[in-house]
């Protein structure tokens, strides 16, 4: 028997048409690529976002076409990903970041039928254009006054294509399961994948990021989402935010450290959300010019391990709280958000940012598991780790065109890739990716713990910890230092600052000292590239201790 409730199907237009009607003066403010800041309504975007719906279907563009997106984080970004998405098309976010082999297999793996793109990507598409041949046109995401030289075939204006409609306009009924937006994982190994969400893992998301256990956003935020829109949806936030109706502020290109400070600051910005990287840039910038933020309540760090050091800043010397959070692409992206219970508020300070270290507890959707190399399920008990099993309506099921097979096991649950534990109250900590594991005699090494504690020595900038072959131990951590600018440290220095606070056989056999560590394209660290980088490096004899479970 069924129940007797309307089946109104879950659809990404009727957050914005909800944004529209009770948040409709609510401002979006955007540093626009042309200059100056650009500030309109919920009003103005629902509008526009329908007058893009209308010139897409002018374009021919259908229910199940791929129009890519190659972009900042812009108020005509927002409108994209409600405009594509409510007409039935699906918006697949490109980022610019990718080796141009990447994004021109991505683009083609996806048969996406137009790009639009901020006039900064111009030279980027340029470069690829000819082996793109299922795109039709281009669209330049400026007005006619700022339309760039381009070699590019059918290059369009947005304000154009979008002036000539009127934006008497009604987004469709669809299917709450249809598909509405297109992410590629940037894949370490083999071709990157497609993970293709529909309107309804979409909203059930934006349900969860809002809750209050989750971000707690509502309609008395100013929030300025650092991270990118065309990185995992920027964390689901522009939906989130037409959800609730809080102000959105976007930076546009300036993600430097005087750029997102200037935003925060002017914008009264009371929440914000990105990579450790961009933190460090801000926390910096700050430091150095003696600024404040007395309006921003909450930074949301994710991406990669919010270091303690990182946590302790913001927290002690600024008195913003740090909201550490878990997710990937694949998981649309939220899947744990580390909020603390009522019972922490007891913890000695020490003890609190202990467990906000820790990557938080699984979303009311997500259920998380662990399991060890025979897939055996390890205990809730904070020390036993293993691979990260997710499960839940915003969890991808398999891969765009079904590239990789079948991923989920027997029982239904994604592997994540990612090494954890989960402690009884269900707070998972990140050790590793699986691939980054230092496997040594026969035990595992956290990079990342090590990482976290030696960044937090003033003398360094970044670190990266990586495993290199081991004639005994089968591997030995080598730690890679970039040191803070005007700073030089030693290898003696560095291992002395570790001794005490992690095991003794943990202890990095070696320390390089680099200018700069090698990134991914969403400025994740790429351990990869830095074992090929150090793949000849030999460890000094004797560093390792006599038994790696010496402690
Ligand atoms: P992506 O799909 O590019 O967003 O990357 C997802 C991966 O980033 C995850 O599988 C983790 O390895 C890593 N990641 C995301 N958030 C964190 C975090 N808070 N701490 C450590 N690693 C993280």
């Amino acid at each position: 028997m069924y129940g007797l409730m309307m089946n109104s199907p879950l659809l990404i237009s009727d957050l914005l048409r909800y944004a529209s009607v009770y948040h409709h003066d609510t401002e979006l403010v955007t540093r626009s690529l042309e200059g100056p800041i650009h500030r309109y309504t919920y009003a103005d975007a629902h509008l526009r976002s329908k007058k893009l719906s209308q010139a897409l279907q002018r374009l021919g563009i259908g229910q199940g076409d791929r129009v890519a997106t190659v972009a900042w984080n812009t108020y005509r970004h927002f409108e994209l990903y409600f405009g594509i998405s409510g007409m039935g098309a699906i918006c697949h976010t490109i980022n610019p970041r990718l080796f141009t082999e990447q994004l021109t297999y991505i683009v083609n793996h996806a048969e996406d039928r137009l790009i639009f793109l901020d006039p900064t990507f111009v030279p980027l598409l340029e470069a690829v254009a000819d082996r793109l041949p299922t795109v039709e046109a281009f669209v330049v995401m400026t007005d006619r006054q700022h339309m760039p030289e381009t070699a590019l075939t059918n290059a369009l204006c947005y304000e154009d294509l979008i002036g000539a409609e009127d934006g008497d306009y009604q987004w469709p009924e669809l299917e709450e399961a249809t598909a509405s937006s297109l992410c590629y994982t940037s894949g370490t190994t083999g071709n990157p994948k497609g993970v293709l969400y529909s309107h309804r893992s979409t909203v059930l998301h934006s349900y969860g990021v809002c809750m209050v256990d989750t971000l707690a956003i509502s309609a008395r935020d100013s929030f300025l989402p650092v991270v990118p829109m065309f990185h995992a949806n920027a964390w689901g936030v522009p939906y989130a935010a037409a959800l609730c109706g809080c102000k959105l502020v976007m930076p546009g290109a300036r993600l430097d450290g005087a750029g997102v400070y200037e935003m925060l600051h002017d914008e009264q910005v009371t929440q914000t959300a990105g990579v450790p990287t961009v933190w460090l840039m801000l926390l910096d910038y700050m430091r150095k010019e003696g600024k404040t933020l007395p309006a921003l309540e909450k930074v949301i760090i994710g991406g990669s391990a919010a270091p303690r050091s990182m946590i302790e800043a913001f927290q002690n010397d600024h008195g913003i709280e740090v909201l550490h959070a878990w997710g990937m692409t694949e998981t649309s992206p939220l899947g744990s958000v580390g909020s603390l219970k009522r019972k922490h508020d007891a913890l000695p300070q020490k003890q609190k940012v202990d467990l906000q270290l820790k990557q938080g507890r699984g979303l009311a959707a997500v259920q998380m598991r662990i399991i060890d190399e025979d897939g055996k399920v390890l205990p809730h008990d904070g020390k036993a780790f293993g691979e990260l099993q997710v499960k839940g309506p915003w969890v991808v099921r398999e891969y765009y065109k079904q590239e990789g097979g079948e991923i989920l096991d027997e029982e239904g649950w994604f592997s994540t890739g990612d090494v954890s534990t989960l402690d009884p109250d269900g707070f998972m900590q990140i050790t590793d990716r699986s691939k980054d594991v230092i496997k040594s005699g026969g035990e595992w090494i956290s990079s990342i713990d090590l990482e976290n504690e030696v960044v937090a020595h003033p003398k360094v900038a970044e670190a990266a910890v990586i495993g290199l072959p081991h004639p005994k131990w089968t591997e030995r951590p080598l730690l890679v230092v970039v040191a803070a600018e005007g700073e030089k440290a030693t290898k003696e220095e560095l291992l002395g600052f570790l001794r005490g606070r992690v095991a003794k056989w943990w202890l990095p056999d070696d320390v390089a000292f680099v200018d700069e560590l090698p990134h991914t394209a969403t400025g994740k660290i790429s351990k990869l590239t830095l074992r090929t980088q150090f793949a000849d490096y030999q460890l000094p004899e004797g560093a390792a201790p006599a038994s790696p479970k010496e402690s």
